[in-house]
């Protein structure tokens, strides 16, 4: 009954609001009308072997509303939104991250004096949330220890670059890591996580994010007898918000 007030209250005083337009609801996180239109990717498997990262799986493109609410999220104190972004990511890829039997979950990393400025970092909360959910314990063997540029304002070998040596990771006993974070762009950064996990003796690393740039969707499918080659990281000019 109590609970029953309270959350009358709570939605009197904070009216529940789509996470990607901001119309008001009634219930749920998103509105019918943005549900339609999300850009959900057809598989949720959107790449294999992206360096070491075995397999990465992301529920939508970053297009359409999607940027926006990512806004939100990360720059303008929306933490809370973690949970929604979390709900989302489960309801695309839930049955394939089960089915991924990790062994550890967690975040990638933000510098220190970076999250000390933002008071949280995104991408641990939806590690986090996601730990709860799929019941896999979460860690924090992962270390940003070297601020980077802002990858936005990098291209491609530049951008590749600028991720050497920013992490650190305790040792590791052949774990199955899930590493999550909140948008893919050229993939460097995961890759990089990726990388320093192994060294650290991780025994395999599986990417999970929100969303990914729709960029690679229309080169992927212009292009797919090529994969073996991959311009994605040159080609790519894009906004990334990085760690
Ligand atoms: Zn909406």
């Amino acid at each position: 009954m109590m609970e029953r007030i309270l959350e009358r209250i709570l939605d009197w005083i904070f009216p529940r609001r789509c996470i990607f337009c901001g119309g008001l609801m009634e219930e749920g996180l998103i509105c019918e009308e943005c549900g339609e239109k999300l850009p959900w990717l057809e598989e949720p498997l959107c790449r294999s072997h992206m360096g070491r990262v075995e397999r990465l799986y992301a529920a939508l493109y970053y297009d359409g509303t999607v940027p926006n609410a990512m806004a939100k999220f990360k720059f303008r104190g929306r933490s809370q939104l973690s949970r929604c972004l979390a709900a989302l990511m489960l309801e695309r890829m839930g049955t394939e991250l089960r089915a991924e039997h990790c062994d550890r979950i967690l975040g990638v990393p933000m510098h220190p004096s970076r999250q000390r400025r933002r008071g949280y970092n995104q991408a641990q909360l939806l590690a986090r949330e996601l730990s709860v959910q799929l019941d896999i314990p979460y860690s924090s063997c992962l270390k940003k220890i070297k601020r980077s540029k802002q990858q936005h304002t990098l291209r491609g070998r530049e951008r590749k670059n600028a991720q050497k040596g920013s992490y650190r990771c305790q040792s590791l006993h052949g774990e199955k890591i899930l590493l999550v974070d909140d948008i893919c762009t050229s993939g460097e950064t995961l890759k990089e996580c990726a990388r320093v996990l192994r060294e650290a003796g991780a025994g395999c690393v599986i990417g999970a994010v929100v969303c990914k740039t729709p960029q690679y969707r229309d080169w992927k499918r212009e292009n797919d007898k090529m994969l073996a080659f991959d311009p994605f990281n040159e080609m790519i000019n894009d906004n990334e918000m990085s760690v």
